[in-house]
Order: C-alpha cells, then structure tokens, then sequence
C-alpha cells in the first residue's frame, strides 16, 4: 500500500523515567509512516482527499508536548492510536527516538518502533432468551459506543434450530463485519463485557443464552490459545453461523481450510 512519511520530527518533550527527563525536558525524534491508498488524491491532485501532513506532524507534536509518558512504549502506543482515530489510514508505523537517553554511554540514538492497525474482524452473534432481537441490537449498541471499534456490515438476523442442547428455544444468529484496533485478545474481553452487558449468564453448556458473541476471523490471523481459538473451530459445521455470514462476506477466505464462505456453506447444505 501507498506511504505517506514523516522522518525525524523533533519535538522538545518530557518522557522518561527519571524526574530530571520529565521537570527539563529533552530532544525526541519521531518518525512516521502513514499506510492509505492515495491513488485519489494523486489523479486529482487535491489535498482535500490526501492526509495533510504537516496537520498530521502539528497533531503530532501537540501530542507529544500534552502528555507525559515515562516509556517510549507508551509515548509511542498513545500516539499511534490517537492518529489511528484521527485520520483516514489503514496503519502507521511510529518510531520514536531518544537521543539524549540518559544511558551514561555513548551511543547516537535510542528508539522504539511500533506498527498498529485497524484490523477486519467477523463475529458470530446469537440470542435465544426474551427480546432475541433487543439483545442483538443492544450488544451491538455496547459495540459501537467504543471508539477503538467500527461496524462495517451486518447481516440480517435468522431464526435457526438449537444445536449441540436441543431442548430449548429457537435462536436468532447474524454476523457482523467490525474494523478494530483492539488485538484478538484485548477484543475477547470487550465480547465478554457486551456479554455481560447483555445480562448473560453460563448455565448449561450450548444452553440458553440472552446473548452469544463469537469471534469468527480476525483478519487471516491463526490463534491457538487455550482461551481463544481463531478461525472459530466450528465454523464450517454451523450453518446458522454460515448463512448470515454469506450475505455479507461470501468470498472471505478461510485461512486454514482455504474454501470461502459460500463454498463452506453450500458443501454443508449438499
Ligand atoms: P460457545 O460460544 O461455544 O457457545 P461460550 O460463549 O460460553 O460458548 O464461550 C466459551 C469460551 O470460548 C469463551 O470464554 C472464550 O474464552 C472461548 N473462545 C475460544 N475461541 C473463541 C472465539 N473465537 N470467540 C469467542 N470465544 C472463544
Ligand atoms: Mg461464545
């Protein structure tokens, strides 16, 4: 993808550990790269459809100035994410440099460097307790308000047959396309807090639920993780997990079993 790129901002701030660094100050170098598609911009070569980037390096100083972080780490993350927010970019390197670090040895710089992203996640909801519809909409009510997650699509809500504990009422099942800056496990938690948001209660396994949400693909990430697993393990055995999937990513591509949505869903129908 297309770079826009900033190399060694300096900006006079007051980032450290030790209280010298943070009551005087010191000389920061801060480079940026900006991954957008600029193909727009370049044909029509209008600044009004570019990421300006002298706003972007004022952003980005004002930033830096404003707050006072005791680690590179922070300093770097925080800026990432604020820009994330900000401006219309797919990800964005940060680097920032400290060449006056307080090492007590000569050296010319030292950095760190980050890369953060908006990231393309399909989850799986499902509700099969009370108001099925008024606990869909609510969890992705809870979603929204966050600001480190974007919906995309969502599919219409089906009513689908129980599965795994049959004795129970029908469910109603949707997928939803969500753009996030959370990583897969910092995402889980906000799941589990819309759960609980939702009143969900872990009674019987495959039981009755007011409100179920699933990670189905993160990006084409792999998880193995004894609390997360991604792709989801069952999704090319649930229909009611394929169907509303298929109307709003039928070529998405599983990454391990190398078939799409639809093809997914039209051998399990077979
Ligand atoms: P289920 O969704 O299988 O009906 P739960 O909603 O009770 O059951 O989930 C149980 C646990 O499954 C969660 O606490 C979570 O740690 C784990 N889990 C593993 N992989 C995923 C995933 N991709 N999405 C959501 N939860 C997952
Ligand atoms: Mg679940």
């Amino acid at each position: 993808m297309d770079k826009v790129k900033i190399q060694d901002l300096e900006i006079y701030a007051r980032h450290g550990v030790y209280p010298e660094e943070t009551a005087l100050g010191q000389k920061f170098l801060v480079s940026l790269a900006l991954e957008m598609d600029t193909r727009k911009a370049g044909l029509a070569d209008d600044l009004s459809k570019a990421v300006d980037y002298g706003k972007v390096a004022h952003d980005t100083e004002r930033f830096l100035t404003g707050h006072t972080f005791r680690l590179l780490e922070a300093a770097a993350e925080h800026l990432a994410e604020e820009l994330l927010l900000s401006y219309p970019v797919a990800n964005i390197t940060v680097e920032i440099k400290k060449p006056w670090a307080p090492v007590l040895l000569p050296l010319d710089t030292v950095s760190v460097e980050i890369t953060r992203a908006w990231h393309q996640v399909y989850l799986s909801i499902g509700s099969n307790m009370g108001d099925r519809e008024g606990h869909l909409n609510r969890a992705l009510e809870f979603l929204k308000q966050d600001q480190k997650i974007r919906m995309g699509k969502i599919s219409d809500f089906i009513v689908t047959k129980p599965y795994g504990y049959e004795k129970q009422e029908d469910f109603l099942n949707g997928a939803v396309e969500l753009f996030t800056l959370y990583p897969p496990g910092e995402l889980l938690e906000i799941l589990h807090k819309a759960e609980a948001d939702g009143n969900r209660e872990r009674i019987i396994p495959w039981g009755p639920r007011t409100i179920d949400l699933d990670i189905l693909f993160y990006d084409d990430e792999i998880i193995s993780e004894p609390d997360l697993t991604i792709p989801h393990v069952e999704i090319s055995k649930r229909e009611f997990v394929l169907r509303p999937l298929c109307q709003i990513a039928p070529w998405k591509m599983h990454p391990l079993l190398h078939k799409c949505v639809m093809e997914m869903l039209e051998e399990l129908q077979r």
